[in-house]
């Protein structure tokens, strides 16, 4: 224990009444000291509810929570698998209090409510270690202060590509594509959307055993196993490393998140020499193509990129309490689906007796965890001449469609006729 508190009793009187299992705090992140007994005053009004509202939501698998001051109350909002609950309502003071306790346990300044500041706290939830990422912002017009804590499980393994749903003909493709010394594979989409999951997916999807994989990636704590780690020389230009890692024989090669032109440039030009795979910040896999095109020129963007792909993340159903149905060949038809479709499935609805049975499991939200919908678009021929022809992302992506290539909405359908999701939140996650 770095300060005194958590486990020990003597600062919490009321924990052996609590039953939900709690978190244990256990210092700030920037490493700065926390001092509760200067703030005794604090502490006894902002420990125990700061810490039920963050057992409350690790227990319901929030990964955020929203603490927002409204006239009379502060109001929490918990984010499960990206969708926004209606947490509890806490009286203002008290909201007050959970606030300023979660930033004091984060070595932020607790006297500043005027300027947004971050931090974090190490925690630990059923023996498993978290970092709570805290951001406070000043509402305008004197309301007080937001705060955000984002949840990170240090356990959780980065997904294969089974996990994320490729499918075998999708890992085919990829290894094709970076089996040759050649060609950059992107990786994009939205912020938030998983995407260094899906480029780690990629990775996974070569042959470890058959294909030398570089990395030149700062993943931070995680690593991924087959896969020779470049550790940077002191110094030495990004170029340089890459060059390094050529003459080492490498056929593969995953750099950090393309944030730069000059970056960008550096991978294509060598993307004759060996494969490369990276993220680029874009929309979808057309909108990729086309903004890389825009920073390079057609030619070099036709000749050397391989393969985009791209992700939305979406929920998938509860195991547990997901309820089949038959659907009408109506809405087979208008959605695209088979009409030999004979079962689909969905949360548990309300029936005349009255709301479905509690699930333990999900919480009676109806949804577990979330995989990725994948759309690749592969530099085939006919995409190349669309790409020198200057042919806008509409274009390319009906020409994907037309050469069977997977799409967001090929994809979703596949999920919602093996009964991974359901129609609904796959209409959700399109309209978002
Ligand atoms: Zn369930």
């Amino acid at each position: 224990m770095v300060f005194g508190f958590g486990k020990s009793r003597a600062v919490e009187p009321s924990s052996e009444e609590i039953e939900i299992e709690s978190v244990l705090f256990q210092g700030a992140l920037n490493g700065r000291p926390v001092d509760l007994k200067a703030n005794a005053r604090l502490a006894s009004a902002g420990l125990v509810p700061a810490k039920g509202l963050i057992s409350d939501a690790l227990s319901r698998r929030a990964e955020m929570i929203r603490i927002e001051p409204k006239g009379r109350v502060a109001t929490v909002t918990l984010y499960v698998d990206g969708v926004p609950f209606p947490g509890s309502r806490l009286p203002t003071q008290q909201g007050l209090a959970v606030t300023q306790m979660l930033k004091l346990l984060s070595g932020l300044n607790i006297q500043d409510r005027q300027k947004p500041q971050s931090g974090g706290i190490t925690t630990e939830f059923k023996n498993t270690p978290f970092h709570l990422l805290i951001d406070t912002m000043p509402i305008k017009g004197g309301g007080g202060e937001r705060l955000i804590v984002r949840a990170r499980n240090l356990n959780e393994q980065l997904e294969t590509p089974d996990q994320l749903g490729f499918t075998e003909h999708l890992r085919e493709r990829i290894r094709e594509v970076t089996s040759h010394r050649e060609k950059v594979v992107l990786v994009s989409g939205p912020a938030n959307s998983g995407v260094t999951s899906l480029s780690f997916a990629v990775i996974r999807s070569i042959d470890a055993y058959l294909y030398a994989i570089y990395s030149l990636a700062d993943f931070g704590e995680r690593s991924i196993t087959h896969i020779a780690q470049q550790e940077p020389v002191p110094g030495e230009s990004f170029e340089t490393q890459l060059a390094r890692c050529i003459r080492s024989e490498a056929d593969v090669i995953i750099v950090d998140p393309l944030r730069t032109d000059d970056r960008l440039k550096v991978i294509f030009d060598n993307a004759d020499r060996v494969s490369l795979v990276a993220e680029f910040r874009a929309r979808d896999a057309a909108d990729c193509i086309a903004q890389v095109r825009q920073k390079l020129g057609p030619p070099m963007v036709a000749e050397r990129l391989g393969m985009v792909l791209s992700q939305k993340l979406i929920r998938k159903l509860c195991d547990e309490c997901k309820q089949a149905y038959r659907p009408h060949p109506k809405l087979l038809q208008k959605v695209g689906l088979p009409p030999e479709t004979k079962v689909l499935y969905r949360p548990p609805q309300p029936t005349e007796e009255g709301p479905p049975e509690e699930c333990r499991k999900c919480g009676s939200i109806g949804y577990f965890g979330r995989t990725g919908l994948i759309e690749a678009i592969e530099i085939s021929d006919p995409i190349k001449a669309l790409i020198l022809s200057g042919a806008d992302p509409r274009q390319m992506k009906s020409q994907a469609r037309k050469e069977g290539m997977q799409s967001f909405q090929s994809d979703g359908l596949r999920l919602v006729a093996e009964g991974k999701t359901s129609l609904e939140e796959l209409q959700r996650v399109f309209k978002g």
